[in-house]
């Protein structure tokens, strides 16, 4: 299969007109069965003071050190040939001894790869995949060089038929396709480590959508509808293109697809996405309609696709460039990951995937969501931004009285400026804006956004008064922790926004933990009943009033048949300890939040709606 690379002419991109030499890395799968990589990093007259090289702390996209270089079974160094000394300097770092009158340097390792993450490497003897940042160790000094890379087939007749596809531009002479192993290049570190590798026996499928050639690759069983699963695909990334311009950043883009028993997960790249689904989530011949599952992974598609412009491209300028080796804070993830949540369903909508009521619907699901924590009450998407690090990406048991989502309030900030933007200018003006002024000033640019930008950008899309107003009323919503008056601001789109409790049945205030095993507590939430009574995260509840509650359902069928006000008793195991507590049965909250069209919406509101969320 022939498809275009992503810079024609000079294959390693423009940058090479300086013309450092390439550092040549190589990959094996050495030992499938072991979840073995063997790599190996070539350099050219190396640093003759003593040659230093590290692996990535973290994966830019996944705000955690993760410290790959854990993974690092054995390292060795060869000078010339020659064994030569590799000092370890601290927990991802090496330095060689000098090396006066070196030529060739070559650093070669075994790799451990055995997490079926997004953000890792995987290997076994069925497929292998990995991200850059998990096995090509940075070059000191040379991380702005090209760097060429050789990705090898394991050896042996059961891999024969192994395919591999990677949006990493094939090198001259290397393979014709997108399909083969053989021979990459980039222009230097950053964009090697930014293009995932998959190899094995996937299915794939193509399709064309503003200009740009997709391809989607699925790894493991399943029975998906490719057909339905491209044509919802290309509506979805022809509207995103069109959102920012055409023509899109890229020419060549791939989604690479784990497709397992059970698993969400998604991470973004410049010119592909690492995605991990359940296979139910999957359509299928036949499905009628889309299931919710279908609808979720569409959601996660769509929204690592707008990360190609939004983050990837439009970056805060903490991340220009990323320092790899620690934390990058920023304050400004509610944008770069709330934005792109708010618009990953409103994509589904504008492209007519679905409809407006099941975004309506999407939309209800994320409020409750966000308010059924009191972490939204102490904790600003500001702050939960910065401390991403520790907090969102380390959540405990006491997460959601504790912190807040930047993706999901963040998206819900989104919403509320977006329909201030079009009610006050009466529809002259909306988010939509803002982002194509983000892309023409920092993404086209590279020109990082400073930690006040986005402020900026409102202001200026909605002029004086509107703008000013709605700059400073952005800067106090994501650095205060007040809910958002979501019912008032919805009002003028002809959509009315209600509360209600999930249930008539009285509530014990915990949630339990996912899974069909005993009903564990997971999560006690503030003030409820389980709480006052001492209940605490990791109990094993056993029977109410004696009864035995030995599901989730259980429980549920339990608590249906009393009323809030009574008094129970409820028995648990917390450790291998029998504990019994007396608690004060609680009222549903009324944190179920409806959304739909106002019956009697006027021609101005529906105007407003329209220009929205489309006809
Ligand atoms: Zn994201």
């Amino acid at each position: 299969m022939n498809l275009p690379v992503q810079s024609a002419g000079n294959p390693y991109g423009p940058k090479s007109v300086l013309m450092k030499p390439p550092v040549e890395y190589r990959i094996r799968p050495s030992r499938p069965g072991a979840h073995l990589f063997e790599v190996s990093c070539t350099v050219l007259d190396p640093d003759p003071g003593g040659q230093g090289f590290s692996l990535p702390a973290w994966i830019p996209g996944s705000y955690m050190i993760r410290e790959f270089a854990r993974n690092i079974v054995r390292i060795e160094a060869l000078a010339d040939d020659k064994p030569c000394v590799l000092e370890k300097v601290d927990k991802h770092s090496w330095r060689t001894s000098p090396l006066r009158g070196v030529k060739k340097l070559v650093v070669r390792c075994e790799i451990y790869a055995w997490d079926l993450s997004v953000r890792t490497a995987h290997l076994d003897t069925t497929h292998g995949f990995f991200n850059g940042t998990s096995v090509f160790l940075a070059v000191e000094g040379r991380t702005d060089a090209p760097c060429a890379v050789t990705i090898d087939r394991p050896e042996g007749g059961q891999y024969a038929d192994w395919a591999l596809i990677t949006t990493l531009p094939p090198a001259e002479g290397g393979p014709t396709g997108r399909c083969d192993f053989g021979r990459f290049v980039a222009p230097d570190y950053d964009a090697l480590i930014d293009h995932p590798v998959e190899m094995g026996r996937f299915a794939r499928a193509r399709f064309e959508a503003g200009g740009v050639t997709h391809e989607i690759a699925l790894t493991g069983r399943q029975d998906c509808d490719v057909e339905r699963l491209c044509s919802d695909l290309a509506r979805i990334c022809a509207w995103q293109i069109e959102l920012f311009g055409a023509p899109a950043p890229v020419t060549y883009y791939a989604f690479l697809v784990m497709v397992v028993g059970e698993g969400y997960g998604g991470l973004e790249h410049r010119a592909s996405t690492a995605l991990l689904c359940s296979r139910a989530d999957l359509p299928w011949k036949g499905m009628v309609g889309l299931s919710d599952g279908y609808k979720s992974f569409l959601g996660l598609c769509s929204h690592e696709y707008f990360h190609t412009w939004n983050v990837k491209r439009i970056k805060p300028a903490a991340f220009t460039p990323y320092d790899l080796t620690r934390e990058n804070h920023t304050r400004l993830l509610w944008a770069f990951e709330g934005f792109t949540s708010y618009y990953d369903d409103l994509a589904l909508v504008r492209s007519g995937v679905i409809g407006v009521d099941d975004y309506l619907a999407l939309l209800g699901k994320n409020l409750s969501a966000v308010m059924r924590g009191s972490g939204r009450l102490k904790q600003s998407v500001a702050e939960s931004s910065f401390d991403a690090w520790t907090k969102y990406y380390r959540q405990d048991e006491n997460a959601p009285n504790a912190i807040v989502s930047y993706y999901a309030k963040g998206a819900l900030i989104a919403l509320a400026l977006d329909v201030q933007l079009r009610a006050g200018s009466a529809g002259r003006c909306s988010l939509d804006d803002v982002m194509r002024l983000l892309w023409q000033r920092h993404g086209c640019t590279g020109v990082g956004v400073p930690e006040d930008g986005i402020f900026a950008a409102v202001r200026e899309v909605g002029g004086e008064g509107l703008g000013t107003r709605l700059a400073r009323w952005l800067r106090q919503a994501v650095e205060g922790c007040e809910d958002l008056p979501l019912a008032k601001l919805l009002k003028p789109m002809g959509v009315v926004l209600e509360a209600t409790p999930a249930g008539v049945a009285p509530v014990l205030g915990v949630k339990l933990a996912a899974g069909a095993g005993e009903p564990r507590v997971a999560n006690v939430y503030d003030d409820g009943a389980a709480q006052t009574a001492g209940v605490s995260a990791g109990d094993v509840l056993l029977a109410l009033d004696g009864i035995r509650i030995a599901s989730a359902k259980a429980l549920d069928d339990l608590l249906a048949r009393r009323l809030a006000g009574e008094q129970a008793r409820l028995h648990v195991f917390r450790r291998d300890e029998l504990m019994a507590f007396t608690l004060e049965l609680g009222e549903a909250p009324a944190d179920k939040y409806v959304l739909s069209l106002a019956p009697r919406a006027g021609a101005a509101a529906v105007a407003l709606r329209r220009g929205w969320l489309g006809s």
